[in-house]
């Protein structure tokens, strides 16, 4: 995999939102809600990722696993 020292996964980026009642992991879906790709509607697994990853806790909201998402992001 020809990864750049930004990349990192959705599984633990702060930019990743999950439905409220699911722990994050690789395997479930969330929504990508960074600035300049939420008007994307992107339906990411944990194990997607870019190189606009910054480290932190997934948030959550309901409808963020639906496809498409619906939820409004939360950050
Ligand atoms: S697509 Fe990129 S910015 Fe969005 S949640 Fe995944 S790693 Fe974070």
């Amino acid at each position: 995999m020809n990864q750049t020292s930004d990349w990192g996964p959705c599984e633990s980026c702060k930019w990743w939102q999950v439905e409220p009642e699911t722990v994050p992991d690789k395997h479930i879906l969330g929504q990508c809600i960074d600035e300049k790709l939420q008007a994307f509607e992107l339906s990411l697994s944990g194990d997607s990722g870019c190189n606009r990853y910054m480290k932190g806790q997934p948030a959550k909201a309901r409808g963020a696993g639906e496809q498409p998402p619906v939820a409004q992001p939360t950050r």
